[in-house]
């Protein structure tokens, strides 16, 4: 077996912040930890695969800890080089080890965590699968790759599901007081940051909404 000497560089917490396994539901029934520190990775959704260091479309759907701006997980400690939940961190961030990645890998396979598991037979829950009927990320990459044929008709239609992401969300924070924060996980990214990943921006001025190109695509957006 290798030797493993951790130089607490902080790299893994950066470039491999940890997707949630179905075991990790512990942190929340458990430990309590607040779902205001999880977001989605809904199926279909483009991502930056940091350890592959190119953008990948995700098969499947996966919980992950936010992101500090910087790319950290929430979780890292910069002054202390430290993780602030070491004792409870999850699965992942127990397997992994940057000279000898093997184990990680292995726990990889391992059935995911996702939103299903956190809101089953709630409202959230019927919430969750009218967005994702309505806008789920295969219907936006069709409809994002029809713009080069239809041109202004597929804007419109590409605006109108980024209007229903952005006003569903409105409307579940004021009307069912439910926590800002708490959005990402239930609906996942807001398209209208999906939609950096096709080089494209959203441009919001009270109720008008344009799609306008982004000069330059992002590589990872935060
Ligand atoms: S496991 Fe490797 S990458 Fe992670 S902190 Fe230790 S030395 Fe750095
Ligand atoms: S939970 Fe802790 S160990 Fe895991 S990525 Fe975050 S800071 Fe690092």
């Amino acid at each position: 077996m290798k030797q493993r000497i951790c130089k607490r560089c902080g790299r893994c917490c950066r470039v491999t912040p940890p997707s949630l396994l179905e075991d990790d539901i512990v942190l929340f029934r458990e430990h309590e930890l607040d779902y205001g520190y999880v977001y989605t990775i809904r199926a279909g959704e483009v991502v930056w695969d940091n350890l592959e260091d190119r953008l990948i479309t995700s098969s499947f759907e996966l919980l992950k800890f936010k992101e500090s701006e910087e790319g950290y997980c929430i979780f890292y400690k910069h002054e202390e080089k430290s993780c602030m939940i070491y004792d409870i961190r999850p699965i992942q961030c127990r397997a992994f080890f940057c000279t000898d990645p093997g184990e990680f890998y292995k726990i990889f396979e391992r059935p995911k965590l996702t939103r299903y598991h956190l809101f089953k037979d709630s409202n959230i829950m019927r919430l969750i699968e009218e967005h994702e009927k309505k806008c789920n990320h295969d219907l936006l990459d069709k409809m994002i790759k029809q713009i080069e044929q239809d041109g202004e008709a597929a804007v419109k239609n590409v605006l109108s599901i980024l209007r229903y992401d952005h006003e569903l969300r409105l409307a579940v924070k004021t009307k069912l007081n439910i926590p800002e924060e708490y959005m990402d996980l239930i609906f996942g990214r807001p398209l209208s940051k999906s939609i950096e990943y096709y080089g494209f921006k959203l441009q919001r001025e009270g109720n008008t909404f344009t799609l306008t190109l982004s000069p330059v695509p992002p590589k990872a957006p935060a």
